[in-house]
C-alpha cells in the first residue's frame, strides 16, 4: 500500500534531496543519503580544481567572492551550445556580444542581421526564437531577464534545460539541469537499462536525486563538465572520475564482460531517411563583380527566413523526379547540371542536392526572374546594382558581399560547388 505524502510539508530542498529513485532501475547499490552528500562534495571539489574556463562562465572562486553570471551572456551561450561544441560556438558568441552587447541591442537589431550572424550554427529556428526572446525580454520585462526557472520557461525558445541552467547558474535556484552530457553520466552511474529516448524521464529523476541545492549553478556546470571531459561518449576516463567509487557501470565493467560505454542503452537505430532535390545557382558578371541570385525562404519551415537558391522541393528519394527539375528554374536559361551532388545532414534526414548553374549576360535582358516569361520589364540584369527585390522575392548579391547575408551552410556548399565547377 502506498502512503500519501502531504505536499504542504515538503520544502523545495527536500523535494530535490528526496527525488524518488525509479525502483526498477536502481539496485541495492543506490546511493544512501550520506553517499549523495559525498558525491556532491566530490564533484564540486573536482570542479573547483579542474572545471573548464569558458568566456561566459564565472569561476567558483569568483562566484564565492560574489561575482554573478550575466544571464544575457549565459542564455546566448546555452542556446548556441545546443547541438554544437564549445569550440564551434565560442566565436559566434563573441561576435554576438560584440555587435549586441545587451539583450536590448539584440532585440532592436534587424532579424536578418541576427540570422546572418547565426549562419553556420544551424538550427535556424533557434536564431529566430533568440530574436523573439530578446524582444519579449525588452517589451515585457523591461530588458531584464526573469530570475526564476518557471518565468524563464515562458520565454520563446527557452526549454526545460535552458531555463534550469540560467536559473541555477545566474540566480542560484536549485534546479535540475539535464542535457545530453548529464544523461550519459547518469545512465552510466546508475547503469540504467532502459534505452534512450524512453529512459529520459528516469534519467531526469535520477539526476534530480543527486543535484546539489547549495551550489546549484556550480553543480550543474560540474556535472556537464564531467560528461564533456571525463565521462565522454567513446573513451571515458574512469581513472580520473570523482564518482568512480560509486559508479555502477564502472563496477559492472570490472566483474562482467561489459563496458561502461554500453550505457546509455539506445534503441536500435533505424536508417535515416534521405531526401533529394535541386537548386539553381544563377550568376551574373564575372571576376570580382560576380553576383548570385538569392531569395529569402519563407519564415515557416526548414531554414525559415534564411537566404537560399531557388530550387525544387526536397522529397523522399523515391518520389524525387529530376526530369521535372527545370520547372522550378528561376529563369528561362540553358541550365547546366553540374557533376556530383551536395550532401548535407539535417537532424531528421540526409539531403542530396543536384546543383544547376547558369550565367546571365546582356543578351538575357528582358526576362523576369522566377516567372520564366519574356519582356516583363525586370530591367537590365547585367547591372548588379539593379534591385529586383521589389518585383520578386530575391535579388542579386555580389559574392564579395555575401558574408553579410544569412546563407545557411547547405546553400554555401551549393555555391561553392557551382563556383568550383565554373572554374574547371
Ligand atoms: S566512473 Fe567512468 S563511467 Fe562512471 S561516471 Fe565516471 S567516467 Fe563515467
Amino acid at each position: 500500500m502506498t502512503r500519501k505524502l502531504d505536499p504542504q510539508n515538503q520544502t523545495k530542498e527536500t523535494v530535490i534531496k528526496r527525488a524518488p529513485l525509479p525502483v526498477t532501475h536502481v539496485s541495492e547499490a543506490a546511493p544512501s543519503r550520506a553517499d549523495i552528500e559525498q558525491l556532491r562534495q566530490d564533484l564540486l571539489s573536482h570542479y573547483d580544481a579542474h572545471g573548464r574556463t569558458l568566456p561566459w562562465r564565472i569561476r567558483p572562486e569568483d562566484r564565492a567572492r560574489g561575482v554573478q553570471a550575466d544571464p544575457y551572456s549565459v542564455w546566448l551561450s546555452e542556446i548556441m551550445l545546443q547541438q554544437t561544441t564549445v569550440a564551434h560556438a565560442t566565436p559566434y558568441w563573441k561576435r554576438f556580444l560584440s555587435e549586441f552587447p545587451t539583450v536590448i541591442d539584440l532585440a532592436n537589431a534587424e532579424r536578418d542581421r541576427v540570422l546572418t550572424l547565426w549562419a553556420g550554427l544551424g538550427y535556424y529556428a533557434r536564431a529566430r526564437n533568440l530574436h523573439k526572446c530578446a524582444e519579449t525580454v525588452r517589451d515585457l520585462h523591461d530588458g531584464v531577464f526573469p530570475t526564476t526557472e518557471a518565468a524563464l520557461l515562458k520565454l520563446p525558445g527557452i526549454g526545460l534545460y535552458t531555463a534550469a541552467a540560467i536559473a541555477a547558474i545566474c540566480f542560484n535556484e536549485p534546479t535540475n539541469i539535464v542535457d545530453g552530457n548529464v544523461e550519459r553520466v547518469i545512465a552510466r552511474f546508475f547503469a540504467v537499462d532502459a534505452p534512450l529516448p524512453k529512459a529520459r524521464k528516469i534519467l531526469r529523476d535520477l539526476a534530480g536525486s543527486l543535484a546539489d541545492p547549495v551550489r546549484p549553478g556550480d553543480y550543474g556546470q560540474a556535472i556537464m563538465d564531467l560528461g564533456a571531459k571525463t565521462c565522454t561518449p567513446r573513451k571515458p576516463l574512469c581513472v580520473e572520475c570523482p564518482w568512480q567509487w560509486k559508479c555502477k557501470a564502472y563496477s559492472l565493467s570490472t566483474i562482467q564482460a561489459c563496458a561502461v560505454t554500453d550505457y546509455p542503452k539506445k534503441l536500435k537505430k533505424t536508417s535515416r531517411p534521405i531526401r533529394s532535390g535541386a537548386v539553381f545557382v544563377l550568376t551574373c558578371g564575372d571576376g570580382d563583380a560576380t553576383s548570385v541570385w538569392l531569395a529569402q525562404r519563407p519564415d515557416d519551415g526548414l531554414l525559415g527566413g534564411m537566404m537560399g537558391f531557388v530550387g525544387t522541393q526536397w522529397r523522399d528519394m523515391k518520389a524525387d523526379d529530376p526530369s521535372q527539375d527545370l520547372q522550378y528554374a528561376p529563369y528561362p536559361k540553358n541550365w547546366e547540371l553540374l557533376d556530383g551532388e551536395i550532401r548535407h545532414v539535417f537532424t531528421h534526414f540526409d539531403l542530396r542536392l543536384r546543383v544547376y548553374r547558369a550565367q546571365i549576360s546582356d543578351s538575357d535582358r528582358g526576362h523576369n526572374i522566377n516567372s520564366g516569361h519574356e519582356g516583363s520589364g525586370a530591367g537590365d540584369f547585367a547591372s548588379r546594382d539593379f534591385d529586383i527585390a521589389a518585383l520578386e522575392a530575391g535579388k542579386f548579391i555580389r559574392l564579395s558581399d555575401i558574408e553579410n547575408y544569412a546563407l545557411p551552410t547547405v546553400m554555401k556548399k551549393a555555391l561553392q560547388h557551382a563556383l568550383q565547377r565554373a572554374e574547371l
